[in-house]
């Protein structure tokens, strides 16, 4: 350990520290993780702030593997301040069907709980906690997977490729339509001035047909949020996550009890 690193109860202190200082929920949903998995008292929480372009900061929230940090610490970002615009609201929680999706696990913690009226719970920091947990879920997945850093990252990388299959399908029709459009409007060279004019004709005309096929691509290829969604948490290491997040409100139902509003 060199003189710059501090120990696990240093940083564990000052994580509890600075979660507090953001809200006293966040502290005590990381001291439940720490007792789930003594390990992650020795992270380091960095604060996250909104960027004015919202779509910048989705990637806010994340995890830092070990091996990849300068300090070869684990890191876990996390968006701080009022960031409830980037958070499902209470109808979409209320419309989560059973499958793997954030909105769903927000609807399984109030249904555990038993509040009937989903309106008294305090949606977005229930939200935020997830969150954090969730992020504190691939940390414990990285400390399990410490030994082995380079099949670890191909596993994520080879899950990754998997999830992005539809969006490299769309894009490869689309590709398909461009190379198609090209070829109609490039005329070769060595052809005769009348074919030339022939195909010159031609162009509006196949254009128009490539146009409306082009239409109907995007709409029979177009990959849903909602399922980009779904296959995003069906990752293995995302559910690994989800399932920790899961496993530390469900052991402590008056946790979430607490984040109902009286
Ligand atoms: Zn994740």
């Amino acid at each position: 350990m060199s003189e710059f690193t501090k120990s696990p109860e240093t940083e564990y202190r000052r994580n509890i520290e600075l979660l507090k200082h953001e809200d006293r929920l966040l502290a005590e949903a990381y001291n439940l993780a720490v007792k789930a998995d003594s390990r992650l008292a020795d992270v380091i929480i960095c604060p996250e702030y909104l960027d004015y372009d919202i779509f910048s900061s989705i990637n806010k929230n994340r995890a830092e593997r070990p091996w990849e940090t300068e300090n070869g610490k684990a890191e876990v970002h996390i968006l701080f301040g009022d960031n409830s615009k980037m958070l499902p609201s209470l109808e979409d929680v209320m419309k989560a069907k059973d499958d793997l999706t954030l909105e769903s696990l927000l609807k399984s913690f109030i249904d555990m709980i038993g509040a009937d009226d989903y309106n008294l719970v305090n949606i977005s920091k229930l939200c935020k906690i997830h969150i954090l947990l969730h992020e504190l879920g691939h940390v414990s997945d990285f400390f399990d997977n410490i030994g082995n850093p380079d099949e670890y990252d191909e596993v994520i990388e080879q899950a990754l490729w998997q999830y992005n299959a539809p969006i490299r399908e769309k894009k490869r029709l689309f590709q398909e339509q461009e190379v198609e459009r090209l070829a109609i409007i490039t005329v070769a060279d060595n052809i005769s001035l009348e074919e030339y004019k022939k195909r010159a004709d031609d162009v509006p005309k196949r254009l128009d047909a490539l146009n409306d096929k082009y239409t109907k691509l995007l709409e029979d290829v177009a990959v849903p949020a909602n399922e980009m969604a779904r296959r995003y948490c069906a990752m293995p290491h995302e559910q690994f996550a989800n399932n920790f997040a899961k496993e530390v409100l469900m052991s402590n139902p008056e946790f979430v009890e607490s984040l109902i509003e009286l």
